[in-house]
């Protein structure tokens, strides 16, 4: 079965935006992943269709209620379906490589996509969720970040890469920062290639490519050297 991405949200007619496109769109047009886009206020059950009540404590906005989340989860995930669900927040564990690599090579993901103030963290809690941020700003919906989350993780399902792209070799791969990349005109604008690019000396390449790699994590990102840094667990308990 191919990989599975349900998305809930405000906005459904967002979707699939930029995922329908380049590498992503050839891969869902192949049948190697598919996307639904599933309306939260379908759920709602009022008049008014709320989704959405002011915050207890006071305080500006409105947050998502737990009880039209829950059935918007219920009506997406059927008994059985082993897909980690996601909430999309800036409250999050910053979203890293490592679990979008664990998360393509499940079954597929379940994402919440919150707006105004977010989501009621009961139901947050009491349904498992994995809460990911994508970067340290606030957006004013889940839907970025959820297009960010399914684009990470399908390049990586088999087949959706071609043998021209490759994550074997590419930053956070081997726990660094990719090193530059060249190509013709060996010289533009005064500016050469690093000579030994234009050597065919394979091992001296690549010990180039190692030692640049290195280099720039180290000034870019020396957390990336020195933390041991663990992926969000997949599957937190659910509360009772
Ligand atoms: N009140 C929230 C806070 O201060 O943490 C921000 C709510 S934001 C305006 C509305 C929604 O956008 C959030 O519930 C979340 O789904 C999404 N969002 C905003 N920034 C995000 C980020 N950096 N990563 C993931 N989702 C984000």
């Amino acid at each position: 079965m191919s990989w599975r991405a349900t998305v809930l949200t405000l906005f459904p007619g967002m979707f699939p935006g930029p995922l329908g496109t380049s590498l992503a769109g050839r891969g869902m047009e192949r049948g190697l992943w598919s996307l639904e886009a599933r309306d939260i206020r379908a759920v709602a059950t009022d008049r008014h269709r709320t989704v959405d009540d002011t915050p207890f404590g006071g305080g500006a906005g409105m947050v998502l209620r737990p009880d039209v989340v829950d059935a918007a989860v219920a009506a997406a995930m059927p008994e059985g379906d082993a897909r980690p669900l996601v909430f999309l927040t800036p409250r999050g564990a910053p979203l890293r490589q490592e679990l979008v690599r664990e998360l393509s090579a499940g079954p597929g993901v379940v994402a919440l996509c919150g707006r105004y103030e977010g989501v009621d963290q009961r139901v947050v809690e009491a349904r498992g969720m994995i809460e990911v941020s994508i970067g340290d700003y606030v957006l004013s919906g889940g839907e970025l970040a959820a297009m960010v989350l399914l684009d990470a993780c399908v390049r990586l399902i088999p087949g959706v890469m071609g043998a021209a792209e490759s994550a074997e070799e590419e930053s956070f791969s081997a726990g660094l920062l990719e090193y530059p990349h060249y190509t013709r005109p060996a010289e533009w604008r005064g500016r050469r290639v690093p000579e030994v690019l234009l050597s065919g000396h394979h091992a001296e390449v690549a010990r180039w490519r190692r030692e640049q790699s290195e280099a720039v994590t180290r000034e870019r990102r020396p957390d990336l050297l020195s933390e041991q840094r663990r992926a969000a667990p997949l599957h937190p308990a659910a509360s009772p």
